[in-house]
């Protein structure tokens, strides 16, 4: 039942992200670095009329590696198919992955540090040849059959960069970092979030929320929607400072953003380490 309950805020999660995810690069505030390098990228793929080099995006959850993704995509006015590193259990569901994909379209491998090593080698000449080797049959009588691809593009996502073998990392033209945000850039992507749910929010709130996500947008959205919830609740729906503090004090989030498990990790650092 627990376990239901879970899998539904996940899925409403999901639905919310999805909901609020930015269409446009516009809409994308911050890394203003990475997407600097993206655009250069992107342009010069499009003078030489070619599919994108294959992209790396790392650092923690809810950065906007995936939001990238799609943005690219859809700059370069391709399709994109999304997976995952551990989704993709043998080589088989690659090649049947990658031979129905069309010239220039964008993979997104999420968590790509966690394919196997097997599927992980069958990757190499696809990124780097636009070819699959296939073994047929078995023993003394195996064939290797080489499957040319269309080109395209693969967007890798990780938040373990350390856990990527050399060789995989070597295949990606473009490796760039996600950092955190600055509580100003977050206020933008609440704004933002505001208007399209169509919630009332003050300056003061929007402030607020973003201090307490701990630089991650997801969390400030995450955050932004149950306060709107409570809003709802006990209020009149217009989202103030009294309503964010009353409804973070109910989620146990305190003034820097930490939760009741964050504060419990850092106890039993100390505890055992200080003391
Ligand atoms: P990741 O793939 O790194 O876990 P996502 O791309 O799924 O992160 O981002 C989580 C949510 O935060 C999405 O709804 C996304 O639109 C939003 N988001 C992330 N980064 C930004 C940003 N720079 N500007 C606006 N919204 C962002």
């Amino acid at each position: 039942m627990a376990k239901d309950i879970k899998k539904e805020e996940k899925i409403e999660e999901e639905l919310l992200f999805n909901n609020l995810r930015a269409s446009e690069w516009d809409e994308f505030f911050g890394q203003e670095g990475v997407k600097d390098s993206l655009h250069i990228a992107i342009s010069a793929a499009k003078k030489r009329k070619e599919p994108i080099e294959h992209i790396l995006l790392y650092g923690p959850p809810g950065l906007g590696k995936t939001t990238i993704s799609h943005l690219i995509a859809r700059e370069m006015g391709v399709n994109i198919k999304i997976t995952s590193g551990p989704a993709i259990e043998r080589a088989g569901d690659l090649a049947s992955i990658l031979t129905n994909l069309e010239k220039g379209d964008v993979l997104f491998i999420d968590e790509i540090h966690r394919l196997n090593k097997v599927v992980e080698e069958t990757l190499y000449p696809a990124m780097e040849d636009y070819a699959l080797d296939i073994v047929i049959g078995k023993g003394p009588s195996a064939r290797t059959l080489r499957l040319d691809l269309p080109k395209f593009t693969i967007v890798g996502a990780t938040t373990r960069i350390g856990l990527l073998s050399g060789p995989l990392r070597d295949r990606f033209g473009v490796i760039q970092r996600l950092s955190f945000y600055d509580p100003v850039e977050l206020a933008k992507i609440v704004k933002k979030a505001a208007v399209k749910l169509q919630v009332e929010i003050d300056n003061d709130s929007i402030h607020e929320i973003s201090k307490r996500a701990r630089g991650t947008p997801r969390i400030a959205l995450k955050l932004l929607k149950r306060v709107r919830d409570h809003a709802q609740v006990k209020g009149n729906g217009k989202i103030n400072n009294y309503m964010v503090d009353e409804c973070l004090e109910i989620l146990e989030v305190d003034k820097v953003g930490l939760d009741k498990g964050d504060r419990r990790y850092l106890l039993s650092i100390i505890d055992k380490y200080v003391h």
